[in-house]
């Protein structure tokens, strides 16, 4: 899957080539720096785009229907919000405040399914409770909500068509720490009952690897790396991996975390070969030329770096 945006210093390759597969009842981390294109990839596979798009080809494949080739029409009326929801980031600050958050729960019920209003009502009411609000919460306005209770009811929305794929863009990012932790066990409860699927982006591998089956880390628009949870984050096999990994603080040990050293890359002008070259330690005179193939190391653990074969070899 591609996507590109227009804007007025060039094309914005902000997706390019992307190739992710979720299983049912499986969560797939995708981490990576700010402005890698994690929620470009969320907006791509749900089909919110901006009026400035340039390119938006590929095939994101759902039940054999293709969401790229899909009319807008179609995609609202079979798609979003009934087969993929999405949480994004920063949702729960964006709760209309003069409208009772179980009327916003229901709302998706309501012009989607054109579903009668205590009907509707009836179907917000469960799912409030699922994530652990409490019935009277439904009459509130968002600004009598602490910040992790308007997350859960941004949560409860979401799962209001009962969608096979849920995407979490960043929920926990704009808690503080206590709280961070009971909405991650929330999402690994609804995960463990419900057996959807989610895709959970955040720019933390620790968070990730929390939930996630399968991380896929994602580097100027590329997924570089992707693997099961246990073989990227204990045998990370990309150089950005391991950065990344080095990058997070450990609890217990005398290692202190290490920078990733430059800055991420313009999408405008990417760096040619490997997008990583000018951050690498490793980098060789085909990285600088030749954009790398995807690798299989290990069974199921695919890297775009030239260490792990091709014309290295
Ligand atoms: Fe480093 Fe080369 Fe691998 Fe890119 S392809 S990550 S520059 S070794």
């Amino acid at each position: 899957m591609r996507l590109y945006y227009k804007t007025v210093r060039g094309i914005v390759r902000a997706v390019d080539d992307v190739d992710l597969n979720v299983e049912p009842g499986e969560a797939v981390g995708v981490v990576g720096e700010s402005g890698c294109g994690k929620t470009s990839m969320a907006n791509a596979i749900i089909k919110m785009l901006p009026s400035n798009v340039a390119l938006y080809d590929g095939r994101i494949i759902l039940d054999g229907l293709n969401i790229v080739e899909l009319p807008e029409d179609e995609v609202r009326r079979k798609v979003r919000w009934r087969q993929i929801s999405i949480v994004f980031q920063g949702a729960m600050n964006v709760l209309n405040p003069v409208i009772k958050v179980g009327h916003q729960v229901a709302e998706p019920l309501i012009i989607h399914a054109e579903m009668d209003r205590d009907e509707a009502y009836k179907i917000a009411m469960e799912k409030m409770k699922l994530v652990g609000l409490h019935e009277e919460v439904f009459n509130r306005y968002p600004h009598e909500l602490s910040g992790g209770m308007k997350q859960r009811v941004v949560i409860a929305m979401a799962l209001v068509m009962n969608p096979k794929i849920v995407i979490l863009d960043e929920p926990t990012s704009a808690l503080d720490v206590s709280i961070q932790a009971q909405i991650m066990n929330l999402l690994k409860k609804l995960k463990r009952e419900l057996n959807i699927s989610m895709i959970f982006i955040t720019h933390d591998i620790a968070l990730a690897s929390d939930i996630s089956d399968k991380i896929a880390v994602m580097y100027a628009g590329q997924v570089v790396e992707i693997g099961s949870a246990e073989q990227v984050l204990l045998s990370p096999k990309h150089p950005y991996t391991q950065k990344l990994l080095k990058a997070t603080p450990k609890l217990t040990g005398e290692e202190k975390p290490e920078f990733i050293p430059g800055t991420p890359p313009d999408l405008v002008n990417p760096p040619s070969g490997c997008r990583f070259h000018p951050r690498c330690t490793y980098v060789m005179d085909i990285c600088r030329e030749k954009e790398p193939g995807r690798f299989e190391p290990e069974k199921s653990q695919r890297v775009m770096c030239w260490l792990y074969g091709g014309e290295n070899e």
